[in-house]
This record gives C-alpha cells, sequence and structure tokens, in this order.
C-alpha cells in the first residue's frame, strides 16, 4: 500500500472511531456494552469475509462469504430486538402495538440506505430467480439519483418486492428490518401523501442497532481500503447483479458502487 493510500486509511480510520464515540452519546451503560458489541461483531465479520471472499478466488464463493457476513449482523440485530421487546413493561407495550405485517409494503415504496454488504447479499438472494435480477435491473434506471422524497413521489416500489412480500426476506437488509410503525395508516398516509418517515417510526432501538452494525462494517471495509460508504439498495443491487465482476473489482480496492445520496464519499 502506498504513503497516500495509508494516509488515507488513517484519516478515514481516525473518523470512523470519531462516529463510534457518537454511538455512545446518550444511551446508558447496558446499551453501550450492546452497541459496542453489534459494531466489534460487524468489524470481525466483514473483515473476515473480505479475506475469505479475496482468497476465494471464485465470484459465487466471494459473494457468498459477504453475504454469511450480512446474515451474522442482521442476526444479531434480530436477537437483541427481541431481547428489547422481551425484557419488560415497556417491550411488551411496543410488542404489542408494532402494526407491520406481511402484506403491508407501504415502506417498500422509500430508498433503503445500506452497506455494500447488504447490496450484495440480497443481489445473491435475487439472482436465483431471474425474473426478479431483470426487475431489479429495470427498476434502477427509472429510480437513480432520486432524492428519498422524489423516490416516494415515484411511488416505484423495491424490486424484490412480490405478491406483496419481500421475496430476499433472509437476506433482507437491516433497514429494512429495523423499519416498524405502530399504524399502517400512518405509513400510507405518510409515504403515499408525500410525507416523511421520521413521523411514525415508533421504535427507535433497532435502527439504532442498525447502523452500530453498519459502522462496523464500514470500518472494517475502509480498513480494508475498500469502498465504505453507503449505497441504495436498487442501485447498488443492480451493481452487482448488472457486472459479473463488480464484486471482484470491489475486492480489488476498485471504485465499483456510486455513494447513497445522503451520505459522505470516503
Ligand atoms: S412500517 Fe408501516 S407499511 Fe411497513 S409493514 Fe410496518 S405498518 Fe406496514
Ligand atoms: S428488501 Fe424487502 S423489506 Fe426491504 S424494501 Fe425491499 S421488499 Fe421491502
Amino acid at each position: 500500500m502506498g504513503d497516500a493510500k495509508r494516509r488515507k486509511q488513517a484519516s478515514t480510520e481516525g473518523l470512523q472511531e470519531a462516529r463510534r464515540e457518537n454511538f455512545h452519546k446518550g444511551f446508558n451503560p447496558a446499551e453501550r456494552v450492546q452497541l459496542d458489541r453489534v459494531i466489534d461483531l460487524a468489524y470481525r465479520n466483514t473483515r473476515s469475509a473480505i479475506a475469505h471472499a479475496r482468497e476465494a478466488g471464485d465470484a459465487a464463493l466471494g459473494e457468498a462469504a459477504l453475504a454469511a457476513a450480512h446474515a451474522r449482523s442482521a442476526h444479531i440485530q434480530d436477537e437483541l430486538t427481541e431481547q428489547f421487546l422481551a425484557s419488560g413493561a415497556e417491550g411488551e407495550r411496543i410488542r404489542s402495538e408494532i402494526a407491520c405485517k406481511k402484506g403491508c409494503f407501504f415502506c417498500c415504496h422509500v430508498n433503503v440506505e445500506v452497506s455494500i454488504l447488504e447490496a450484495i447479499a440480497v443481489a445473491a438472494e435475487a439472482r436465483k430467480d431471474p425474473a426478479k435480477v431483470a426487475k431489479v435491473l429495470a427498476t434502477a434506471p427509472a429510480i437513480a439519483g432520486l432524492g428519498a422524497k422524489d423516490r416516494i413521489g415515484a411511488r416505484v416500489l423495491c424490486p424484490v418486492l412480490k405478491d406483496g412480500a419481500c421475496s430476499v426476506y433472509e437476506a433482507r437488509p437491516r433497514a429494512c428490518r429495523a423499519f416498524t410503525s405502530f399504524s399502517a395508516g400512518r405509513c400510507e398516509e405518510e409515504l403515499l401523501n408525500g410525507g416523511g418517515t421520521e413521523k411514525f417510526l415508533n421504535f427507535g432501538w433497532p435502527r439504532i442497532l442498525s447502523a452500530a452494525a453498519s459502522h462496523g462494517v464500514q470500518q472494517a471495509c475502509a480498513h480494508d481500503g475498500l469502498q465504505s460508504f453507503t449505497v441504495e439498495l436498487t442501485a447498488g443491487t443492480a451493481t452487482v447483479l448488472g457486472d459479473p465482476s463488480a464484486v471482484g473489482r470491489w475486492l480489488a480496492g476498485e471504485q465499483v458502487f456510486a455513494p447513497y445520496a445522503a451520505s459522505e464519499p470516503d
């Protein structure tokens, strides 16, 4: 690695560490322990998956290793969310009020900010069905560059939604797992009548866990000299599905993905 690249990596790591400190603000010691656990697991899983994928020398095996790392960080998020919901009266109240269920998908009209690893995991799942691949590739240009409000206004559904349900459910991004509401009617009103999402997302802990995992993934990618920013789900998935060499080139440090509109590039 050259001096310039090393300097850039050191400065990115410094920035990432400062962000980790930010995660602690406003949380009690027990919550900080959980957040650190999520960050560290995501970091270690991602670094190990990148190493495996680089060694694999086979696109499918490499993709599978990266998808498995996403599955592990999604699992820990699900587990800690469930732990919270089962931990007492407040958790039980929230559980009883969550309106989300299969067949409800107003929330699948939004831009979804994901790590590159998540885009790779969703692409790996979508690749199993050529119709799904075609849908992702056809949808990406239709929503390219749309900001959050314009994307909602365009009323374009996520291309992996099939028959009213998420067809990549096990591999779905952490943000989708974290997106919950106490009122489907409110979702319809806010999302389909041009509103934002923040007003009705009533259960914040899974979203914080998701952001912590994303931080760990980004730290790991930056450490290994890879594009580490977040991407829009459909755009990132289309990048992977549209070019068989995309993941390999990303692993080699090439600039393959376009950053999520609201996120800072490396
Ligand atoms: S977030 Fe809203 S639209 Fe999405 S599943 Fe839950 S209630 Fe339905
Ligand atoms: S990945 Fe699944 S849950 Fe997420 S927006 Fe797409 S269809 Fe909805």
